[in-house]
């Protein structure tokens, strides 16, 4: 799935899209960079999404704690339900590298245009 269009549907969902960071989570993308950033996505999707079975799913997801988790509500890339629900990424199995990659742009992508916004 194309990274844009899908932020688009994204926006379009009232819950979704009620998801936004506020100024400390900024500050927090701003202090650590963005690189530093894309590794802690890497590392959240592997740890809480990427198994067949993941542990907690479907509230493995804090609602803060750190940018990486707002944009997976966002992006609904928040449990393996959402995942299969907006991007039909079936669930019961382990996630592939194109997923796991797939999914971390489009974290990174909506990180990026929230930072972005801001000014
Ligand atoms: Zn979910």
């Amino acid at each position: 799935m194309n990274i844009d269009i899908m932020l688009d549907k994204l926006s379009k969902s009232k819950f979704r899209n009620s998801f936004h960071l506020n100024k400390k989570m900024k500050d927090y993308v701003y202090e650590k960079g963005m690189d530093t950033i894309k590794c802690h996505a890497y590392d959240f999707v592997l740890s809480r999404l990427a198994s067949n079975e993941p542990i907690n799913d479907g509230s493995q997801t804090p609602m803060k704690g750190h940018p990486v988790f707002i944009s997976q509500h966002a992006c609904a890339c928040c449990c393996r339900s959402c995942l299969e629900k907006w991007h039909h990424i079936p669930k019961g199995r382990r996630l592939t590298n194109m997923e796991i990659d797939y999914i971390v742009d489009l974290l990174m992508r909506w990180i990026m245009i929230e930072v972005e916004n801001e000014k």
